[in-house]
């Protein structure tokens, strides 16, 4: 159940240095620097060109800034020191997103305020996200392998309760982190904290990127040996920012070597976006979970006024678009709001809806994570499991996401930038 005021108790709020590692230097007397984070390989390889060196380069600034993380220009040992001057004094920084302050949950959860500064802005801004060293059970029955994983910093705090209600102990254990797309969102459902920041802006591909680099560093996870998974689930909605949401996808896949198959991209319904997103070539392709929340339009429109422009018809044609990988399943996210969506009636309804469809699909259902000023309340435990039963008993795949990190607001759609809540 969640506090607000322990949001703000100190223990939880782990104070980071605020000097910059290894003295980087953020900007000089000139102006605000360049970041080389977010550009792709050919970009560096013109960065090197502009510098009067050749195009091969960009493989070793590739590897400095993606696979070993630099955070700054002196760490990139495979250039020469003058090399490394000449990269500095023509503008350019790392520029790599900094997690400037950390929120720790009881259940091993970590809430972060990850340093953004807007390209040419001159102050820093915050974006939130998360990670958690077993995930929330989101992926299961998707289509991602289960090959016995390797815990990440698990803090062994499972409860039982957890472990009956859900499927497999080997498929559990997998760190995810939570990634932001936009400083705030536009979408304003009705039962999400986000929404109240309305939308302050789009974050750029190396904004999102570097959120996970940021994370993977300070959880030392080494990509290739670690498994973790990705959940585009932040804050904003990734389709109204795009082509953002897609280049850090295509970084994250191409330079930092992580799977799209171990990614997963949340929109409430964004119709276009969704379109574009089923002629994205799959080796670039997360898979892709649409926030139902709801049984029908008439209670959809209530809660998410998109489904006003974007109708559930609409959003499962567009859906049905997308060329799906051998077992892998369209994710229906469903957001249980107490005496509002939890009906049996309700399971019921969204179990002829979702076989409708037709879609190798599956269904995830979260209890409402509550926030200050929002005036739903969360469901009984006995009416989320005789839900999740009812959809199951009609042939649903249907999971329950576990609540991850309440006590520091970390949950869905909890994010607000806020350190009191
Ligand atoms: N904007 C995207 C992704 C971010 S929200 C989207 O809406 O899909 C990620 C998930 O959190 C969505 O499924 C959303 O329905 C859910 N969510 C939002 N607010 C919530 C809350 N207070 N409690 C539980 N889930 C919430
Ligand atoms: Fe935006 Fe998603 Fe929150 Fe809706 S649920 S307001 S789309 S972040």
């Amino acid at each position: 159940m969640l506090d607000p005021a322990v949001t703000g108790n100190p223990s939880q709020l782990v104070q980071l240095d605020a000097d910059k590692p290894n003295g980087e230097v953020r900007r000089d007397s000139g102006g605000p620097r360049q970041p080389l984070f977010g550009l792709d390989a050919e970009a560096l390889a013109a960065v090197m060109g502009e510098l009067g060196e050749p195009s091969w380069r960009r493989t070793q600034l590739c590897e400095a800034i993606y696979r070993q993380r630099v955070a700054d220009i002196s760490e990139i040992t495979t250039l020469s020191k003058s090399l490394r001057r000449k990269l500095a004094e023509a503008g350019w920084e790392v520029g790599r997103p900094q997690i400037a302050q950390v929120f720790k949950s009881v259940d091993g959860t970590e809430r972060y305020l990850v340093e953004c500064r807007g390209a040419g802005a001159l102050d820093a801004e915050t974006v939130e996200t998360v990670w958690m060293p077993e995930g929330d059970e989101g992926e299961l029955g998707d289509g991602t392998d289960s090959a016995s994983p390797k815990t990440l910093g698990a803090p062994g705090l499972d409860s039982e309760a957890w472990e009956t209600s859900n499927p497999s102990r080997a498929e559990r254990s997998r760190a995810t982190i939570c990634v932001s797309s936009q400083v705030g969102c536009a979408v304003n459902c009705q039962f999400c904290l986000t929404a109240k920041l309305g939308l302050q802006r789009n974050l750029s591909v190396g904004e999102i990127a570097g959120q996970v680099i940021a994370v993977l560093d300070r959880q030392n996870v080494e990509v290739g040996r670690d498994r973790v998974n990705l959940v585009f689930m932040g804050m904003g909605e990734p389709f109204l920012n795009y082509d953002n949401f897609v280049g850090a996808v295509r970084l994250l896949v191409r330079e930092v070597g992580l799977s799209p198959q171990r990614m997963t991209v949340s929109t409430s319904g964004i119709v276009p976006g969704i379109e574009r997103f089923a002629q994205e070539p799959v080796e670039f392709r997360p898979k892709l979970a649409i926030s139902l929340n709801a049984p029908n339009d008439e209670i959809r429109q209530q809660l998410m006024p998109i489904n006003r422009k974007w109708n559930i018809e609409s959003v499962v044609d567009a859906v049905r678009r997308l060329k799906l990988r051998p077992r892998e399943r369209v994710t229906f996210e469903y957001v249980l709001l107490g005496g509002v969506t939890d009906q049996l009636v309700h399971a019921n309804e969204v179990a002829r809806l979702v076989r409708r469809t037709g879609l190798a699909a599956k269904v995830n259902l979260i209890a409402w994570n509550p926030g200050p000023g929002i005036a739903y309340s969360m469901p009984q435990p006995g009416a989320v499991e005789a839900f999740r039963a009812t959809l199951i008993g009609e042939g649903i795949p249907t999971y329950l996401r576990r609540p991850r990190g309440r006590d520091i607001y970390a949950a869905c759609g909890q994010l607000k930038r806020t350190v009191d809540g």
